[in-house]
């Protein structure tokens, strides 16, 4: 008899926008309680569980490469070792898609946050994962994360995984910084600001022949409930009303303008459709797909 395997395969989906391949791979998955959300009580919190059937708040991890015509880019980095086990597989994935870490060439960071920007570094070696790439942000992410009067005012816990690891990690990328305000990033990708869950935090629209993506970073942490309520903000928002408006204005252009979406915690591999409802939104995941 074939023995049962004991570990999943590894987590990659590919899809197509015009003439640019996006590849998902997963990082990992990390499980919070209600607690990271403001104003949800744990009743609440499982009425929005049981309606979903599950049982916990687990977050997928999820990283993306565009491979554009004459370019490999990364958007996101994963977690590197910050937490555990459970996450930081992004560059097992990654080499598992057949892409070597020396291939990319730009990445695009939407915030910087552990589970974002803590896979751009090797703390042990203090080398950098991709050491040919030049490093794009929003120009509020560094002024924020290395403000020593923010990092003053944190919790330990935000001065070690937020301004730290911001600092550690895109520390070593430094002379390859590229920063941004909004707009074209790169021929096909636009910058879309949306502040709140950071002062930086950005969105980026991909799109060729027609096609368009929308990877909207930390826009939804828990789709359970952010979706249908999206007026529910996290603890971990720098300005929890900014990342609200952010959120119902990003919600409002993909549901009118029915943009295909994706985003770092949407359950992998995150591709989908928000739709309006009678109150809040609904995430409609798309089919898998064969066809490339
Ligand atoms: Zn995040």
């Amino acid at each position: 008899m074939a023995l049962a395997p004991k570990q999943q395969i590894p987590s990659i989906y590919h899809r197509r926008i015009g003439d640019i391949v996006v590849t998902s791979l997963s990082d990992g998955i990390l499980v919070r309680t209600n607690e990271m959300m403001h104003g949800v009580s744990p009743e609440q919190g499982k009425t929005h569980l049981d309606a979903a059937f599950r049982t916990e708040f687990a977050l997928s991890i999820n990283a993306f490469v565009l491979h554009m015509k004459d370019k490999l880019v990364l958007v996101e980095t994963g977690s590197g070792n910050y937490f555990g086990d459970v996450a930081g597989h992004l560059v097992g994935n990654l080499k598992a898609a057949g892409i070597a870490p020396e291939k990319i060439e730009s990445i695009l960071l939407t915030h910087m946050h552990p589970d974002h920007s803590a896979g751009l570094t090797d703390l042990a070696t203090g080398r950098k994962v991709f050491p040919n790439a030049e490093l794009v942000m929003h120009e509020n992410e560094p002024k924020h994360w290395f403000d020593d009067a923010a990092m003053a005012k944190g919790t330990e816990r935000e001065k070690k995984f937020m301004f730290q690891q911001g600092r550690e990690q895109t520390t070593p990328y430094k002379s390859a910084w590229r920063l941004l305000k909004q707009g074209e990033v790169l021929p096909g990708i636009t910058a879309i600001p949306a502040p709140g869950h950071t002062p930086g935090h950005t969105a980026y629209l991909i799109e060729s022949q027609g096609e368009r993506l929308l990877i909207w970073g930390d826009t939804v942490h828990i789709p359970e409930v952010q979706v249908p309520r999206p007026e529910v903000a996290m603890v971990v928002d720098t300005d929890p009303a900014g990342a609200v408006a952010s959120r119902k204005r990003i919600f409002d252009m993909a549901a009118s303008e029915r943009m295909l979406v994706t985003g770092m915690h949407l359950h992998f591999p995150g591709f989908g459709h928000i739709a309006r409802q009678q109150s809040g939104y609904a995430f409609v995941p798309e089919a898998w797909r064969q066809a490339l």
